[in-house]
């Protein structure tokens, strides 16, 4: 492929995605095809191309497809999982960064980006109040992100013998000590690093589901007293099913007693941060040995960007650095490779940077707290709302359920709350299928509820105004085909 055809498939294909994002909001959420569809579309089963075909038509048909199969995380309307609306300027980062092609494992062979990844590092940790000579790097997400800090706690408390004998020989009285809402990333983690995940001790939460430092606190005492040697405690800088803060101050208080590595996993509520009304525990991020944050959440970077912070860079390193025989790289500056699991790499930073310059401190303030009025704005009109019920509200999550008129007076009763349960399920999956709105789940001392979480510069107050007439009018259809085929 030439200059001039890239030249002209490129602004072709640009315009056409200008016009895919200017078009959003008229779109549905999701077109609610099943896999079946989608896969004819596609003509899954067809063999392996023998020969090539030219570009135009390739680009012309997967630009197409994928504009009219595909579930629209950049719609306004879209508040499920945690899961952002993509900032444009990290598109054109991501085909910059790919034209340049640098492998970012080493800095010999991506100089410039390898120090546009420390600078945006060391932006990240500015925006969290963490300290700026941290060690980080760019990982794939908060799965990885998370996983970074495990790896650094893991050698930290047993050294280079883990890394040499293996968790079996010089690891096998170790535990990790997590909040009972603590994400599933720390099941693999624990997998994956060979404790197993029975060695995760689940400390308890309260009633606003942040883990309860005493029961921190007994639980490190019970490890010490059957022999048992913690290896970190997993605390939330937002939970992902509720957006709930744990104690970061109380529960580094303890960890530092007792001598045991902190790690804060902020995936998703960590940038909150920057807001100065802040939940007060958001503010001690620094206290954290380790910190995990998602740019491709709250920084709005395309998909995948996760960021690893380690309070002493030296721990990185520590975790991760082997020197083979073929590897020339010099020590005077920072290889990635040095200090996480990946050998090559892409360059993500570049999408992260550009949204931090494009956007700033002030802009990332400004639309993260947008994000939590309209989630407040949305509890709210739930909680106003006849037909519905609200839960909880944390940071920018609202729960709330729909509860039709005839089964009111039975809330709380064990049959009715499982007939809820159903209902709110069913309501789910209608609104899934009919693309209006796009809202996830969260199960709340056993209730099913629907759970709006606003990471979208794209919503705005229509938008999340609109969901509670939605909800109850699907919820009512939901009811009424329940009543009628005897389910309710
Ligand atoms: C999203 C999230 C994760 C996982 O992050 P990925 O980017 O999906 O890998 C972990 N923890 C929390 C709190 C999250 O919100």
């Amino acid at each position: 492929m030439d200059g001039d055809r890239f030249r002209s498939l490129g602004h072709d294909l640009v315009d056409r995605i200008a016009d895919f994002l200017d078009g959003l909001p008229e779109r549905p959420v999701t077109p609610g095809e099943g896999p079946a569809a989608v896969r004819a579309q596609l003509g899954a089963t067809r063999p392996l191309p023998e020969n090539g075909a030219e570009p135009e038509a390739i680009l012309d048909e997967a630009a197409r497809w994928l504009f009219e199969h595909s579930l629209h995380n950049g719609h306004p309307r879209f508040l499920g999982y945690i899961t952002s609306s993509a900032a444009p300027i990290g598109m054109l980062a991501d085909l910059l960064a790919a034209s340049v092609n640098a492998n970012g494992g080493a800095w010999v062979l991506s100089p410039m980006a390898s120090e546009i990844e420390a600078q945006t590092v060391r932006w990240i940790a500015e925006l969290l109040r963490y300290p700026t000579d941290a060690g980080g790097l760019l990982v794939s997400g908060g799965n990885m992100a998370n996983m970074v800090g495990f790896w650094a706690a893991r050698a930290a408390a047993a050294g280079d013998a883990i890394r040499s004998q293996g968790a079996a020989h010089a690891g096998g009285d170790l535990s990790v000590l997590a909040s009972a809402e603590t994400h599933t990333w720390v099941h693999k983690a624990a997998d994956l690093g060979g404790l197993g995940t029975d060695a995760v001790r689940w400390v308890e939460t309260d009633a606003e589901l942040r883990m309860r430092p005493d029961a921190l606190a007994a639980a490190l005492d019970a490890e010490a007293r059957a022999g048992r040697r913690p290896m970190m405690v997993v605390a939330s800088g937002g939970s992902v099913s509720t957006g709930a803060v744990d104690p970061l101050r109380e529960i580094a208080a303890i960890c530092r007693e007792r001598g045991v590595w902190f790690h804060v996993d902020g995936a998703y509520g960590g940038f909150a941060a920057v807001l100065d009304d802040a939940p007060e525990d958001l503010h001690h991020l620094a206290l954290a040995d380790s910190v995990a944050v998602d740019p491709h959440k709250w920084l709005y970077t395309p998909l995948e960007a996760g960021c690893a912070l380690v309070r002493d860079a030296a721990r990185m390193r520590a975790a991760f650095a082997y020197h083979p025989p073929y590897y020339h790289f010099g020590q005077e500056a920072l290889n990635y490779v040095d200090i996480g699991p990946q050998n090559s790499r892409g360059f993500r930073a570049l999408k992260v940077w550009m949204g931090l310059r494009q956007a700033g401190r002030a802009g990332y303030e400004q639309m993260i707290s947008d994000d939590c009025r309209l989630a407040r704005r949305l509890f709210h009109e739930a909680d106003a709302h006849p037909e519905l019920e609200a839960h909880t509200l944390g940071l920018s999550i609202a729960t709330f359920r729909y509860v039709p008129e005839a089964l009111r007076a039975g809330v709380g009763e064990p049959e009715v709350e499982a007939v809820l349960n159903d209902l709110n399920r069913a309501l789910q999956s209608r609104l899934e299928q009919a693309g209006e709105v796009f809202l996830s789940n969260a199960v709340v001392d056993g209730r099913y509820l629907l759970r709006g979480c606003i990471v979208n510069f794209r919503t705005d107050v229509d938008d999340v105004c609109a969901i509670p007439h939605i909800v109850a009018r699907v919820g009512r259809a939901a009811y009424a085909e329940s009543v009628s085929s005897g389910a309710g």
